[in-house]
């Protein structure tokens, strides 16, 4: 695509459009790297201090799974194999029964992984990388107060105090799900906005290692899911585990001493005791109140030519699918391609960037909400398991027809909401097949029962076994 150049002076000197990116999170961050890779004036500013030279990051979760969609962004600005390289695949689901029974689910065919990574390095490769660019400058410690629709003017907040103001031809909003940004967006006409709190908040554990070397098998991604609630945990390069507890807030009020955590675990999650520790448990519990989650759904992404928002800004999601942060660097890879159909005239590119990212990150979040279920209650469920098995096998027998949903969420860049349409229609395919798979059976059964009567039981008892078993499937 061509550069947007307006030209300034007699000099001859060329000024390129000025980009200001609020938040210098992870989408922040990349997004800087997205602008200045096409030549504008980028300018960060970041609430906090700079994480590169910060002792304490106070962040939202120590780790994060990354997918395909999230490395092909990075791949767009040349850091995947940087961060791939310091991440550890997660090959399957590793489901923990109450008796402490491992079985694991791959998340795809042979070779296909996610990857747990490393949320603070991440950030910091990110703005690092934002910094090798001559024309990209990152402000921290600027905190977004207010901007202006008519003017572009941005008002920020210093920690001493001060203001600061500055403006810039293209505002894009990556200040995350409670974003100031977004502010001005609620003063707009035909702007839709809802956001949801589930009853559920998070708690993160730390398990040690155990003799120097991971507490549990590190490629996979650990679950124990209670129905009414889970806990998960993803291995760090420190042969750490994080584990996630994830439980309704009035179970959370429910435990205030250090006994009752020990009898809590003992009842749900009696594997991890001697891995997490005793004391640990007793202790850590209490380090810090569980967090909210909150979804934000909202439309459109942008106002006229001058601002746009991305990551969890537009679209906060909670975190069941592991797609949050991939959907965010998804958003400015499919940014950046319709700059270039449209070469970079925002007044055409804003617009056809809500037109075709809305649903898309509208059906992630849906996704999200759904899986919010499926990961606590339904992987315990028969069914479920022997859907999963169908499924993938299936995929294998019909790999462009059949794709499991998880498949093309995770490892494709099909769009959401048409992996949504796809998902929706193989279902109905599938219960067809189930269907008429069981008729066939039950009528070809009993056209030889016809021929030859006098096998009667032989064949009745297996078809109605297996319609029994299916039926048993169903409903546990
Ligand atoms: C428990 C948990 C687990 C998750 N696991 C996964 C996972 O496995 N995979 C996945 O893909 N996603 C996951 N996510 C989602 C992921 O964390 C987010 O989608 C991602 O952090 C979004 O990035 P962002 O840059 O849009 O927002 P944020 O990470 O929130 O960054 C926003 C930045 O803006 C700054 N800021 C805020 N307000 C202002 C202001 N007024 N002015 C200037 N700066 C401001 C903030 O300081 C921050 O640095 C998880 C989320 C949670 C809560």
């Amino acid at each position: 695509g061509q550069i947007s150049e307006t030209m300034e002076g007699s000099t001859g000197r060329v000024a390129k459009k000025k980009v200001a990116v609020v938040g210098g999170g992870l989408v922040g961050a990349l997004n800087a790297c997205f602008f200045a890779k096409r030549g504008f004036d980028v300018e960060v500013f970041e609430t906090r201090e700079d994480i590169r030279l910060a002792k304490i990051v106070k962040g939202r979760s120590i780790n994060l799974a990354l997918s395909h969609r999230g490395r092909q962004a990075l791949k767009h600005v040349g850091i995947e194999e940087k961060i791939v390289s310091k991440g550890i695949p997660m090959h399957a689901r590793m489901i923990h029964s109450l008796t402490g029974k491992q079985s694991p689910i791959p998340y795809g065919k042979k070779g296909q992984y996610i990857l747990s990574v490393d949320r603070a390095n991440l950030n910091k490769v990110l703005l690092t990388e934002a910094e090798t660019y001559p024309n990209t400058k990152l402000n921290f410690d600027h905190k977004l107060q207010d901007w202006s629709v008519e003017t572009g003017l941005m008002t920020f907040v210093r920690s001493d105090g001060s203001k600061k103001q500055t403006t810039a031809d293209l505002i894009v909003g990556c200040d995350g799900a409670f974003s100031a940004t977004r502010k001005q967006f609620l003063r707009q006409t035909r702007f839709n906005y809802s956001q949801t709190y589930i009853p559920h908040g998070y708690m993160e554990l730390t398990m040690l290692p155990i003799n120097g070397e991971f507490a549990m098998r590190p490629n996979y991604l650990h679950i124990w899911p209670r129905n009414t609630f889970m806990m998960i945990a993803l291995p760090n390069l420190d042969k750490t585990f994080t584990c996630t507890l994830f439980m309704p807030f009035d179970e959370f009020e429910k435990i205030t001493t250090g006994d009752q955590v020990i009898e809590f675990f003992q009842k749900y999650f009696p594997d991890t005791i001697p891995l997490i520790g005793v004391d640990t448990l007793k202790r850590d519990y209490f380090r810090l109140p569980a967090q909210a989650m909150v979804s934000v759904k909202c439309s459109p992404y942008h106002i006229g030519d001058k601002c746009v928002l991305m990551g969890d800004a537009a679209h906060a999601v909670v975190p069941f699918y592991g797609q949050g942060m991939n959907a965010g660097f998804e958003d400015c890879n499919v940014f950046d391609e319709i700059m270039d159909q449209f070469s970079e005239d925002l007044s055409a590119v804003l617009p056809e960037y809500s037109r075709v990212r809305v649903p898309d990150d509208h059906a992630i979040a849906d996704l999200a909400m759904y899986n919010y279920v499926e990961m606590r209650a339904h992987v315990n469920s028969r069914w479920f398991l022997f859907r999963k098995y169908l499924d993938n096998l299936l995929h294998f027998l019909m790999p462009k027809t059949i794709i499991p949903l998880y498949t093309m969420v995770t490892f494709t860049r099909t769009r959401y909401h048409e992996a949504v349409a796809h998902w929706h229609w193989q279902n109905k395919v599938i219960h067809r097949g189930l269907l008429l798979s069981t008729t066939g059976a039950v009528l070809g059964g009993s056209y030889l029962l016809i021929k030859n009567p006098p096998n009667v039981n032989k064949l009745i008892i297996p078809a109605e076994k297996v319609w029994n078993r299916l039926m048993a499937l169903r409903t546990s």
